[in-house]
Protein backbone atom coordinates (compact mmCIF):
# COMPACT_ATOMS: atom_id res chain seq x y z
CA UNK A 1 0.00 0.00 0.00
CA UNK A 2 1.38 3.47 -0.54
CA UNK A 3 1.49 5.72 1.82
CA UNK A 4 -1.21 7.15 2.90
CA UNK A 5 -2.38 11.05 1.77
CA UNK A 6 -3.88 12.98 4.96
CA UNK A 7 -6.41 15.76 4.83
CA UNK A 8 -4.26 17.50 6.43
CA UNK A 9 -0.92 17.36 8.19
CA UNK A 10 1.57 19.05 10.74
CA UNK A 11 3.95 20.56 8.32
CA UNK A 12 7.11 21.84 10.32
CA UNK A 13 9.42 24.79 8.40
CA UNK A 14 12.79 23.32 10.41
CA UNK A 15 12.63 27.11 11.63
CA UNK A 16 10.75 25.31 15.10
CA UNK A 17 13.69 23.90 16.52
CA UNK A 18 15.79 26.83 17.45
CA UNK A 19 13.31 27.98 19.53
CA UNK A 20 12.81 25.00 20.85
CA UNK A 21 16.69 24.53 22.13
CA UNK A 22 16.53 28.16 23.60
CA UNK A 23 13.85 27.34 25.37
CA UNK A 24 15.83 24.27 26.59
CA UNK A 25 19.35 26.06 27.06
CA UNK A 26 17.73 28.49 29.20
CA UNK A 27 15.52 25.66 30.91
CA UNK A 28 12.49 27.36 30.12
CA UNK A 29 10.42 24.57 30.29
CA UNK A 30 7.58 25.48 32.26
CA UNK A 31 5.11 27.21 31.11
CA UNK A 32 4.92 30.47 30.67
CA UNK A 33 8.53 32.05 29.38
CA UNK A 34 9.96 34.44 26.81
CA UNK A 35 8.55 32.33 23.98
CA UNK A 36 5.12 32.48 24.88
CA UNK A 37 5.49 36.48 25.40
CA UNK A 38 7.29 36.27 21.58
CA UNK A 39 4.83 34.49 19.98
CA UNK A 40 1.66 36.62 21.79
CA UNK A 41 3.32 39.74 20.31
CA UNK A 42 4.29 38.17 16.86
CA UNK A 43 0.61 36.85 16.71
CA UNK A 44 -0.71 40.53 17.72
CA UNK A 45 1.59 41.74 14.78
CA UNK A 46 0.47 39.11 12.60
CA UNK A 47 -3.41 39.62 12.96
CA UNK A 48 -3.43 43.59 13.77
CA UNK A 49 -5.32 42.68 17.28
CA UNK A 50 -4.10 44.54 20.17
CA UNK A 51 -3.54 41.80 22.86
CA UNK A 52 -3.15 38.43 22.73
CA UNK A 53 -2.92 35.41 25.23
CA UNK A 54 -1.68 31.70 24.02
CA UNK A 55 -3.53 29.25 25.51
CA UNK A 56 -3.53 25.21 25.59
CA UNK A 57 -6.22 24.96 22.90
CA UNK A 58 -8.77 26.85 21.20
CA UNK A 59 -11.66 24.94 22.96
CA UNK A 60 -10.03 26.65 26.21
CA UNK A 61 -9.76 30.27 24.32
CA UNK A 62 -13.57 29.95 23.52
CA UNK A 63 -14.27 28.85 27.05
CA UNK A 64 -12.35 31.90 28.54
CA UNK A 65 -14.42 34.29 26.32
CA UNK A 66 -17.71 33.26 27.07
CA UNK A 67 -16.43 33.43 30.83
CA UNK A 68 -15.03 36.96 30.57
CA UNK A 69 -18.49 38.02 28.76
CA UNK A 70 -20.05 36.94 31.87
CA UNK A 71 -22.00 33.70 30.33
CA UNK A 72 -23.89 32.23 33.05
CA UNK A 73 -26.40 29.25 33.64
CA UNK A 74 -29.46 29.84 31.90
CA UNK A 75 -28.34 32.16 29.34
CA UNK A 76 -28.33 31.85 25.64
CA UNK A 77 -25.72 32.02 22.81
CA UNK A 78 -25.99 31.93 19.20
CA UNK A 79 -23.48 30.09 17.24
CA UNK A 80 -23.02 29.08 13.90
CA UNK A 81 -24.71 25.84 13.14
CA UNK A 82 -21.99 24.64 10.37
CA UNK A 83 -18.66 23.79 12.45
CA UNK A 84 -16.87 21.76 14.27
CA UNK A 85 -18.90 20.75 18.10
CA UNK A 86 -15.90 22.56 19.40
CA UNK A 87 -17.10 25.87 18.67
CA UNK A 88 -19.88 24.78 21.01
CA UNK A 89 -19.28 22.52 23.34
CA UNK A 90 -17.87 25.52 25.86
CA UNK A 91 -21.57 26.83 25.48
CA UNK A 92 -22.51 24.03 27.37
CA UNK A 93 -19.62 24.13 29.97
CA UNK A 94 -21.38 27.29 31.43
CA UNK A 95 -24.42 25.32 31.65
CA UNK A 96 -25.75 27.87 28.97
CA UNK A 97 -27.83 27.33 26.04
CA UNK A 98 -26.70 27.45 22.11
CA UNK A 99 -29.03 28.37 19.78
CA UNK A 100 -27.79 27.41 15.95
CA UNK A 101 -27.72 29.61 12.91
CA UNK A 102 -27.91 27.73 9.92
CA UNK A 103 -25.51 29.24 7.10
CA UNK A 104 -26.26 31.28 3.56
CA UNK A 105 -25.12 29.98 0.32
CA UNK A 106 -21.91 32.38 -0.48
CA UNK A 107 -19.80 31.83 2.45
CA UNK A 108 -21.32 28.33 4.41
CA UNK A 109 -21.42 30.30 7.06
CA UNK A 110 -23.69 31.95 10.22
CA UNK A 111 -26.77 33.73 8.02
CA UNK A 112 -26.86 37.18 8.91
CA UNK A 113 -30.96 37.40 8.23
CA UNK A 114 -31.42 34.32 10.13
CA UNK A 115 -29.37 35.71 13.08
CA UNK A 116 -30.91 38.70 12.84
CA UNK A 117 -34.49 36.97 12.94
CA UNK A 118 -33.12 34.74 15.54
CA UNK A 119 -32.36 37.65 18.32
CA UNK A 120 -35.72 39.31 17.23
CA UNK A 121 -37.38 36.39 18.12
CA UNK A 122 -35.37 35.74 21.39
CA UNK A 123 -36.06 39.27 22.62
CA UNK A 124 -39.58 38.94 21.66
CA UNK A 125 -39.52 35.81 24.30
CA UNK A 126 -38.07 38.23 26.71
CA UNK A 127 -34.42 36.53 26.89
CA UNK A 128 -31.90 38.72 25.03
CA UNK A 129 -28.68 36.36 23.99
CA UNK A 130 -25.39 37.20 25.90
CA UNK A 131 -23.11 36.46 22.92
CA UNK A 132 -22.87 35.44 19.44
CA UNK A 133 -19.84 32.58 18.12
CA UNK A 134 -19.11 33.13 14.64
CA UNK A 135 -17.32 30.86 12.69
CA UNK A 136 -15.37 31.14 9.60
CA UNK A 137 -15.22 27.64 8.12
CA UNK A 138 -12.46 26.24 6.19
CA UNK A 139 -10.75 29.45 5.90
CA UNK A 140 -14.17 31.61 4.46
CA UNK A 141 -14.50 34.90 6.05
CA UNK A 142 -18.25 34.82 6.84
CA UNK A 143 -20.81 38.33 6.08
CA UNK A 144 -18.51 40.38 8.20
CA UNK A 145 -20.16 44.09 7.63
CA UNK A 146 -23.50 42.55 7.88
CA UNK A 147 -22.36 40.02 11.00
CA UNK A 148 -20.90 42.95 12.30
CA UNK A 149 -23.72 45.55 12.28
CA UNK A 150 -26.24 43.26 13.87
CA UNK A 151 -23.97 42.66 16.93
CA UNK A 152 -23.65 46.20 17.44
CA UNK A 153 -27.06 47.45 16.83
CA UNK A 154 -28.61 44.50 19.29
CA UNK A 155 -25.41 45.07 21.01
CA UNK A 156 -24.69 41.69 21.52
CA UNK A 157 -20.83 40.57 22.15
CA UNK A 158 -19.66 38.75 19.08
CA UNK A 159 -17.06 35.93 19.47
CA UNK A 160 -15.32 35.06 16.23
CA UNK A 161 -13.82 31.82 16.06
CA UNK A 162 -11.08 31.96 13.61
CA UNK A 163 -9.50 28.62 14.32
CA UNK A 164 -10.08 27.91 10.55
CA UNK A 165 -9.09 31.17 9.47
CA UNK A 166 -5.62 32.07 10.53
CA UNK A 167 -4.52 34.37 7.66
CA UNK A 168 -7.86 35.06 6.11
CA UNK A 169 -9.01 38.55 4.89
CA UNK A 170 -12.11 40.36 5.00
CA UNK A 171 -12.03 43.30 2.84
CA UNK A 172 -8.11 43.53 3.57
CA UNK A 173 -8.36 43.21 7.19
CA UNK A 174 -7.46 39.89 9.03
CA UNK A 175 -10.12 37.88 10.32
CA UNK A 176 -10.33 37.62 13.58
CA UNK A 177 -9.96 41.36 13.89
CA UNK A 178 -13.69 42.21 13.81
CA UNK A 179 -14.74 40.53 17.24
CA UNK A 180 -14.93 41.72 20.59
CA UNK A 181 -12.79 38.74 21.56
CA UNK A 182 -11.57 36.41 19.05
CA UNK A 183 -9.68 32.86 18.81
CA UNK A 184 -7.81 31.17 17.10
CA UNK A 185 -6.13 26.70 17.37
CA UNK A 186 -2.82 25.50 16.45
CA UNK A 187 -4.19 21.92 16.85
CA UNK A 188 -2.04 19.52 14.96
CA UNK A 189 -4.36 19.52 11.56
CA UNK A 190 -4.53 23.39 11.37
CA UNK A 191 -2.98 25.60 9.00
CA UNK A 192 -0.27 26.69 11.51
CA UNK A 193 0.21 24.17 14.48
CA UNK A 194 1.83 23.77 17.85
CA UNK A 195 0.97 20.28 18.00
CA UNK A 196 -1.50 21.48 20.14
CA UNK A 197 -2.84 25.16 21.31
CA UNK A 198 -4.95 28.00 20.77
CA UNK A 199 -5.33 31.82 21.64
CA UNK A 200 -7.42 34.37 23.01
CA UNK A 201 -7.17 37.97 20.88
CA UNK A 202 -8.89 41.58 21.92
CA UNK A 203 -7.94 44.98 21.35
CA UNK A 204 -9.32 45.43 24.92
CA UNK A 205 -6.65 44.79 27.18
CA UNK A 206 -8.41 44.22 30.27
CA UNK A 207 -9.89 41.17 28.67
CA UNK A 208 -6.67 39.58 27.52
CA UNK A 209 -5.13 40.31 31.16
CA UNK A 210 -8.27 38.76 32.99
CA UNK A 211 -7.93 35.81 30.38
CA UNK A 212 -4.37 35.20 31.32
CA UNK A 213 -5.19 35.45 34.64
CA UNK A 214 -8.04 32.98 34.85
CA UNK A 215 -6.02 30.45 32.53
CA UNK A 216 -3.18 30.05 35.44
CA UNK A 217 -5.51 28.84 37.89
CA UNK A 218 -6.77 32.70 39.02
CA UNK A 219 -3.90 33.40 41.69
CA UNK A 220 -4.47 36.30 43.68
CA UNK A 221 -1.51 38.76 44.13
CA UNK A 222 -0.05 37.49 47.40
CA UNK A 223 2.88 35.27 48.17
CA UNK A 224 0.79 32.40 49.39
CA UNK A 225 -1.65 30.74 47.03
CA UNK A 226 -4.84 32.74 47.46
CA UNK A 227 -7.73 32.80 45.16
CA UNK A 228 -10.92 34.80 45.09
CA UNK A 229 -12.10 33.10 41.70
CA UNK A 230 -12.41 29.78 39.91
CA UNK A 231 -9.23 29.18 37.70
CA UNK A 232 -8.54 27.12 35.00
CA UNK A 233 -5.04 25.59 33.51
CA UNK A 234 -5.19 26.71 30.22
CA UNK A 235 -2.07 28.71 29.34
CA UNK A 236 0.15 27.51 26.45
CA UNK A 237 3.65 26.08 27.54
CA UNK A 238 6.69 28.03 26.72
CA UNK A 239 7.83 25.14 24.43
CA UNK A 240 5.22 24.75 22.21
CA UNK A 241 5.26 28.28 21.93
CA UNK A 242 8.81 28.27 20.32
CA UNK A 243 7.14 25.69 17.62
CA UNK A 244 4.45 28.60 17.22
CA UNK A 245 7.34 31.18 16.73
CA UNK A 246 8.76 28.93 14.09
CA UNK A 247 5.47 28.14 12.08
CA UNK A 248 4.41 31.58 12.16
CA UNK A 249 7.42 32.80 10.52
CA UNK A 250 5.91 30.92 7.75
CA UNK A 251 2.11 31.86 7.40
CA UNK A 252 2.27 33.33 4.26
CA UNK A 253 4.04 30.55 2.40
CA UNK A 254 1.35 28.18 3.99
CA UNK A 255 -1.29 30.39 2.89
CA UNK A 256 0.12 30.44 -0.74
CA UNK A 257 0.41 26.89 -0.70
CA UNK A 258 -3.32 25.89 0.85
CA UNK A 259 -4.64 28.30 -2.31
CA UNK A 260 -2.48 26.85 -4.94
CA UNK A 261 -3.66 23.60 -3.51
CA UNK A 262 -7.52 24.97 -4.39
CA UNK A 263 -6.52 25.74 -7.45
CA UNK A 264 -4.93 22.73 -8.51
CA UNK A 265 -8.59 20.72 -7.43
CA UNK A 266 -10.14 23.71 -9.56
CA UNK A 267 -8.26 23.01 -12.74
CA UNK A 268 -8.23 19.16 -12.11
CA UNK A 269 -12.41 18.96 -11.90
CA UNK A 270 -13.52 22.25 -14.36
CA UNK A 271 -14.71 19.84 -17.19
CA UNK A 272 -16.87 17.69 -15.02
CA UNK A 273 -19.95 19.16 -14.37
CA UNK A 274 -22.37 19.14 -10.99
CA UNK A 275 -19.29 19.92 -9.40
CA UNK A 276 -19.19 22.90 -6.92
CA UNK A 277 -16.30 24.88 -4.90
CA UNK A 278 -16.75 27.05 -1.80
CA UNK A 279 -15.65 30.06 -3.83
CA UNK A 280 -14.66 33.51 -2.52
CA UNK A 281 -17.73 35.66 -3.36
CA UNK A 282 -15.98 38.78 -4.26
CA UNK A 283 -12.85 40.54 -4.06
CA UNK A 284 -14.23 41.57 -0.43
CA UNK A 285 -12.92 37.65 0.24
CA UNK A 286 -9.66 36.65 0.73
CA UNK A 287 -9.81 33.03 2.28
CA UNK A 288 -6.55 31.21 3.96
CA UNK A 289 -7.92 27.63 1.83
CA UNK A 290 -7.06 25.50 4.78
CA UNK A 291 -9.12 22.90 3.24
CA UNK A 292 -10.58 22.62 -0.30
CA UNK A 293 -14.37 21.70 0.32
CA UNK A 294 -16.49 20.88 -3.06
CA UNK A 295 -19.86 20.18 -3.42
CA UNK A 296 -21.13 17.25 -5.60
CA UNK A 297 -24.57 16.92 -6.89
CA UNK A 298 -25.15 13.28 -7.15
CA UNK A 299 -28.26 13.92 -9.91
CA UNK A 300 -25.82 15.43 -12.68
CA UNK A 301 -22.64 13.16 -11.56
CA UNK A 302 -23.74 10.21 -11.24
CA UNK A 303 -22.16 9.74 -7.92
CA UNK A 304 -22.49 10.91 -4.35
CA UNK A 305 -19.72 12.44 -2.23
CA UNK A 306 -19.51 9.08 -0.51
CA UNK A 307 -18.73 7.32 -3.58
CA UNK A 308 -15.65 9.80 -3.98
CA UNK A 309 -14.34 9.63 -0.30
CA UNK A 310 -14.44 5.69 -0.73
CA UNK A 311 -13.10 5.50 -4.19
CA UNK A 312 -10.27 8.25 -2.78
CA UNK A 313 -9.59 5.80 0.50
CA UNK A 314 -9.13 2.90 -2.06
CA UNK A 315 -5.60 4.73 -3.12
CA UNK A 316 -5.36 5.44 0.62
CA UNK A 317 -5.94 8.97 0.20
CA UNK A 318 -8.14 10.63 2.57
CA UNK A 319 -11.14 12.71 2.01
CA UNK A 320 -13.86 13.84 4.51
CA UNK A 321 -17.79 14.61 4.59
CA UNK A 322 -17.96 18.22 5.90
CA UNK A 323 -18.54 18.98 9.19
CA UNK A 324 -22.25 17.91 10.23
CA UNK A 325 -24.21 20.72 11.51
CA UNK A 326 -24.71 21.00 15.40
CA UNK A 327 -28.42 21.09 14.85
CA UNK A 328 -28.32 17.37 13.68
CA UNK A 329 -26.46 16.35 16.29
CA UNK A 330 -27.88 13.89 18.75
CA UNK A 331 -26.35 15.85 21.62
CA UNK A 332 -27.62 19.44 20.59
CA UNK A 333 -31.17 17.76 19.43
CA UNK A 334 -33.08 19.24 22.43
CA UNK A 335 -31.15 22.47 21.56
CA UNK A 336 -33.30 25.29 19.73
CA UNK A 337 -32.50 26.46 16.24
CA UNK A 338 -32.93 28.86 12.95
CA UNK A 339 -32.45 26.54 9.91
CA UNK A 340 -32.87 27.09 6.50
CA UNK A 341 -31.52 24.04 5.08
CA UNK A 342 -28.29 25.43 3.51
CA UNK A 343 -25.59 23.55 6.26
CA UNK A 344 -27.84 19.82 5.62
CA UNK A 345 -27.55 20.61 2.10
CA UNK A 346 -23.48 21.03 2.21
CA UNK A 347 -22.95 17.74 4.64
CA UNK A 348 -25.13 16.00 2.88
CA UNK A 349 -23.37 16.69 -0.73
CA UNK A 350 -20.02 18.04 0.61
CA UNK A 351 -16.57 16.78 0.64
CA UNK A 352 -13.03 17.88 2.24
CA UNK A 353 -9.90 17.21 -0.16
CA UNK A 354 -6.72 16.80 0.80
CA UNK A 355 -5.39 20.21 1.18
CA UNK A 356 -1.80 19.95 3.17
CA UNK A 357 0.65 22.79 2.67
CA UNK A 358 3.81 19.72 2.28
CA UNK A 359 1.81 17.50 -0.37
CA UNK A 360 4.30 15.84 -2.59
CA UNK A 361 4.52 16.10 -6.16
CA UNK A 362 3.93 12.74 -5.84
CA UNK A 363 1.12 13.15 -4.00
CA UNK A 364 -0.80 15.74 -6.63
CA UNK A 365 0.15 13.03 -9.31
CA UNK A 366 -1.99 10.42 -6.98
CA UNK A 367 -4.63 12.73 -6.22
CA UNK A 368 -4.88 13.61 -10.18
CA UNK A 369 -4.86 9.83 -11.05
CA UNK A 370 -7.33 8.83 -8.50
CA UNK A 371 -9.82 11.53 -9.07
CA UNK A 372 -9.40 10.99 -13.00
CA UNK A 373 -10.34 6.99 -13.03
CA UNK A 374 -12.72 7.73 -10.20
CA UNK A 375 -14.88 10.36 -12.91
CA UNK A 376 -14.04 8.75 -16.01
C1 LIG B 1 -10.22 23.20 15.63
C2 LIG B 1 -11.40 24.03 15.92
C3 LIG B 1 -11.69 24.47 17.22
C4 LIG B 1 -11.01 23.95 18.45
O1 LIG B 1 -9.68 24.16 18.56
P1 LIG B 1 -8.77 23.18 19.47
O2 LIG B 1 -7.48 23.92 19.51
O3 LIG B 1 -8.69 21.88 18.76
O4 LIG B 1 -9.41 23.08 20.81
C5 LIG B 1 -12.76 25.34 17.41
N1 LIG B 1 -13.50 25.74 16.38
C6 LIG B 1 -13.28 25.33 15.12
C7 LIG B 1 -14.15 25.84 14.03
C8 LIG B 1 -12.24 24.44 14.84
O5 LIG B 1 -12.04 24.00 13.61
Amino acid sequence: MEKKIWLSSPHMSGKEQKYIEEAFSENWIAPLGPNVNGFEKELAEYTGVKNVAALSSGTGALHLALILLGVNSGDEILCSSFTFSASANPIIYQNAKPIFIDSEKDTWNMDPELLEKAIKDRISKGIKPKAIILVHLYGMPAKMNEIVAISKKYEIPLIEDAAEALGSKYQGKMVGSFGDISILSFNGNKIITTSGGGALLSDNQEIVEKARFLATQARDDAPHYQHSHIGYNYRMSNILAGIGRGQLEVINDRVNKRRSVYNFYIDLLKDIKGIKFHKEPNEDYFSNRWLTAIIIDPKETGVTRENLRLGLNSYNIESRPLWKPMHLQPIFSESKAYVNGTSENLFNNGLCLPSGSNMSKEDYERIEIAIKKFFK
